[in-house]
Parts: structure tokens; C-alpha cells; sequence
């Protein structure tokens, strides 16, 4: 391995390098920077990535892993949305990086905040805000969208947390408006008996998002029109068809999959859930699980004395996560190298106090539920 480096790294350079060289690259910029550096790796990035990873797990968990450290640079491996909240919840001194900035999320990117802040204004002028209206967002979501819910006495919720938020805010509002992912919220409010006509589709694309002035004063719980594209791959025919084929199995879904996939699924619960459940499972077990396939993966490797089979035969991948490659990943390590910070992710101050409002009242709400 060469010394250290002396000037700016192109990207280009690195995508004719071999898998191995660059994996030595990373290891070598990892080793000079020591605790200077963290590299964060989200569940569902690819091998030859997570490989790197200090720390992997979900979004917020990574943000929070990420805050508690001493290091100088964060180095995400996951999606845009994923790199703002490490520099809203990390130290001031934290700078964060997304080794390729064309890593976004679909489901993020299909609320943005001049269309929330518009049907906000919409549901206004017919006095649907004369009650009481809580905006809740998914963490997946931009970070302006984040703190228009701190500022709107609103908040963040995870898929891990989403029951005991939506228990508070059921209990203190009339009524929620949920961003961005339409499944999760209604695979939630479905939890709390709310029938599917108390439940308006706001599409940001229409007038009132499509619904008459009184469907929107009669909805508990109004579901802005997004999805993941990963999870909305997931059939209720894939939950036939593997029962069919593998007797015995257990159906295991994340709830960003639709609502058909969820109500046939024996069972659903976050990333987090997800792992847990097969972990504790006893040895022989069989698993259909619906989520990103690297974790499917992953699984299926560290358990080989459970049977484990990806719901859908065909490949359910984040494809913008998958732009993280290890050659985006050595470029921006490399560069570290003579401190140069490529792709930094920086939040404004003011987007950040009100989004850290809105993550703040989440734990606060959370905390030892
Ligand atoms: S899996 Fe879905 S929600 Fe997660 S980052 Fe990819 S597109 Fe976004």
C-alpha cells in the first residue's frame, strides 16, 4: 500500500481498480485515521461494503452510534435522509459524508417540504387545522420535512416506534397527517381498529391530494401517497405462493410492504424485529422474510441451521443504496486522508433545531415503552 496521500483523489481512478485493492485502500485509510473516522453501514448495503463497517444497523440507531463516538468524520453507508440525521444528532464537531450524493431514497424524495408545507396550507384554508392536527413523519424523510413536524408540534417515528407515538398522538389529536410512507401509516393505524375509509390518500399531485373537504374532516388519519420501492415489491400472491411451495413457514414482513402483504403475513415488525425474531428462533424453523435482500442475505448466511427464503423470487434491492460501492467508499477515505471531505452532508442550523425537536419529543415519548 502506498503512503499517505498528498492531494485530491479522483473517483474515476478507483473504478478501474480491482475489488481487492480497494478493499486494501479502505483498510489502510481506515487504520491511518483510527478513531478520526467511523464508517456507518445500514442494513441493507451490499457485502463488499458492510464489509468496512464499524458499526451497522438501522438509520436512527447508526445516527445515535454514530453521536456517541469521538470520531471526526462519519462516514455513512446508506441513503441521503440516513446522512442528515447523523448531522442533526451528532456532535458539532462531527462532520458527516455519503460516499456518492446520487444515494437518495425514493420513498424520501416522494414528499418534499414545498409540497407538505402546501397541503398543510390547503387543509387550513377548508379548517381542517381547527382541530387538533399532528404532522408525523417516517425517518425516512428530508430533514426540512422533519422540522416542519418539530415546528408543527408534530414528531419523527421509526418503525420500531410507530405503535406507542401513534397510541400517544391517537389519544391527544383529532386527527395525524403521516409523511411520507402510506404503508407504514396505514399498517399502524390498522393496529388501533381505524377503519380504511377514516383513512384519506393524500396525493401531493392533486387538488385537496384527491379527496373532497369532507372525507378530510371525516379521516382520523390522513396517509401522504408515498412508498418504498423495495417493499412495494412484495405481493400478497408471493405469501400464497411460498406457503404453498415450503409448508410450515413463517411469513415475516416489514411494514413499509402494503397492507394486503401485511394482513397475510403471520408476522411484521421493524428491520430490527425482523433480525431479532430469527435470531431467538429455534434451529430448523422456516422463514419467509419480506424486506431489502442483502439482510435477507446476510440472514440466511448466519443462520444456516434455519431455513430462510426471500418472499419474493425475484431480486427486492434498494437500488440507491446500492450506489455506496466500495469504490465510492475508498475515494471518499482516501480523501480524508489529506483532509479533504468529500460530500459532506451539512443541515442549516435553524432546519436542524426543529428537526431535533421533532427527534427529541420521539424519545422522550418512547423512552421505556
Ligand atoms: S429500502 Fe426503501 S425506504 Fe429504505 S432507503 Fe431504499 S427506497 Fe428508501
Amino acid at each position: 500500500m502506498s503512503a499517505v496521500l498528498e492531494k485530491t483523489q479522483i473517483l474515476e481512478d478507483y473504478l478501474v481498480m480491482t475489488g481487492e485493492e480497494i478493499a486494501e485502500r479502505i483498510e489502510f485509510a481506515r487504520a491511518e485515521l483510527g478513531p478520526r473516522v467511523v464508517i456507518l453501514g445500514h442494513h441493507y448495503q451490499r457485502n463488499d461494503v458492510i464489509r468496512h463497517a464499524d458499526l451497522t444497523g438501522d438509520s436512527y440507531q447508526l445516527s445515535v452510534m454514530a453521536s456517541q463516538t469521538e470520531a471526526e468524520y462519519i462516514v455513512f453507508c446508506g441513503v441521503h435522509f440516513m446522512a442528515e440525521s447523523a448531522d442533526i444528532l451528532g456532535k458539532p464537531s462531527q462532520r458527516v459524508i455519503l460516499p456518492d450524493l446520487g444515494a437518495g431514497c425514493s420513498m424520501a424524495d416522494m414528499a418534499t417540504i414545498e409540497q407538505v408545507e402546501d397541503a398543510w396550507e390547503q387543509l387550513r384554508d377548508i379548517g381542517v387545522l381547527d382541530s387538533r392536527v399532528a404532522p408525523i413523519t417516517y425517518m425516512n424523510s428530508s430533514a426540512q420535512i422533519k422540522a416542519f413536524c418539530g415546528r408543527e408540534r408534530g414528531v419523527v417515528c421509526t418503525s420500531s416506534n410507530a405503535v406507542p407515538l401513534f397510541d400517544h398522538y391517537l389519544k391527544g389529536f383529532d386527527k395525524m397527517f403521516f409523511f411520507p410512507d402510506q404503508h407504514l401509516g396505514r399498517n399502524t393505524g390498522a393496529k388501533f381498529g381505524i377503519p380504511l375509509d377514516k383513512m384519506a390518500l393524500w396525493n401531493p399531485h392533486e387538488e385537496l391530494g384527491g379527496n373532497t373537504e369532507e372525507q378530510l374532516r371525516d379521516a382520523k388519519l390522513i396517509l401522504w401517497r408515498g412508498h418504498c420501492s423495495v417493499h412495494g415489491r412484495f405481493k400478497d400472491w408471493h405469501v400464497d405462493k411460498i406457503r404453498e411451495r415450503v409448508p410450515g413457514i413463517t411469513v415475516l414482513v416489514h411494514p413499509e410492504c402494503t397492507r394486503e402483504v401485511v394482513e397475510k403475513s403471520d408476522l411484521n415488525g421493524s428491520t430490527s424485529f425482523i433480525i431479532k425474531t430469527v435470531e431467538n428462533a429455534p434451529p430448523g424453523t422456516k422463514w419467509a422474510i419480506g424486506t431489502e435482500v442483502n439482510l435477507v442475505n446476510r440472514l440466511r448466511d448466519r443462520f444456516p441451521d434455519k431455513e430462510i427464503h426471500l418472499l419474493a423470487p425475484d431480486l427486492c434491492m434498494c437500488a440507491t443504496m446500492y450506489r455506496i460501492a466500495p469504490q465510492n467508499l475508498a475515494w471518499a477515505m482516501e480523501n480524508l486522508l489529506t483532509d479533504n471531505v468529500m460530500n459532506e452532508i451539512v443541515v442549516d442550523e435553524e432546519t436542524k433545531y426543529f428537526a431535533n425537536i421533532a427527534l427529541e419529543r420521539m424519545i422522550n415519548l418512547t423512552e421505556n415503552k
